[in-house]
């Protein structure tokens, strides 16, 4: 029986979502579920695109956290378009979730909407929000064993960041042991090792977002 619910769940989830994905295909409006552990970056990501991109594309930011707002704080600096959502220690964000945002943001007007999922490897992977991608970030304190124990959201990703490769040669992460378990999982999939913080990097990430923006307003 408990297996039912949860595909229930899951189906329902499934259905939202989708409603989701034809609003943004409608309004143009380019979607990353942005994924990662608490610490690997996102936040510090996402600031650093709306910095990029500041005055070219209109972003909107949807901050996924437990309790707090303070990501949301942060991202205030630098959008107006931005909105909480608190999942009162809900691990993951769902469809409903984001649904329920979208009316707080000019579709209209916005060119890419960046979600920020709860930091969490699990279960973020197995709940689709309407995006067009799903962009996972891993970064090196968490040890490259993390594609292979976590295996689904690497698989999902378009794309994955190896993050704070600042920190190599104080970990023993093997950046060449994470590409090999990540292309295993993932074949095609663009993986970028960089540095956010130092802006080590960027820039090829910054282009395959760029060519995604202009594909989806045409
Ligand atoms: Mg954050
Ligand atoms: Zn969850």
């Amino acid at each position: 029986m408990e297996i039912n619910v949860a595909q229930n769940i899951l189906n329902e989830n499934e259905h939202l979502a989708l409603e989701n994905q034809k609003l943004f295909q409608a309004k143009k409006v380019f979607v990353i579920n942005l994924l990662g552990s608490p610490g690997s970056g996102k936040t510090t990501l996402v600031e650093k695109i709306l910095t990029y991109f500041a005055g070219r594309y209109r972003i909107g930011v949807i901050e996924g956290d437990l309790f707090t707002t303070k990501d949301a704080d942060r991202i205030e600096k630098l959008t107006k378009d931005v909105v909480q959502i608190n999942t009162s220690g809900g691990c993951h964000l769902d469809a409903n979730m984001v649904r329920k945002t979208l009316q707080s943001f000019d579709l209209e007007k916005i060119d890419l909407l960046i979600i920020e999922n709860v930091g969490n490897l699990v279960c973020p992977a197995e709940f689709y929000l309407g995006e067009d991608v799903k962009v996972v970030l891993l970064s090196t304190p968490e040890g490259d064993d993390k594609p292979l124990k976590y295996p689904l959201i690497f698989k999902e990703a378009a794309t994955v960041i190896i993050s704070k490769i600042d920190l190599l040669t104080a970990t023993n992460f093997s950046l060449e042991n994470a590409v090999n378990d990540i292309k295993t999982l993932n074949p095609q999939v663009p993986i970028f090792p960089l540095c956010v913080t130092k802006d080590e990097g960027m820039e090829k990430l910054y282009t395959w977002l760029e060519e995604r923006l202009q594909t989806k307003k045409c």
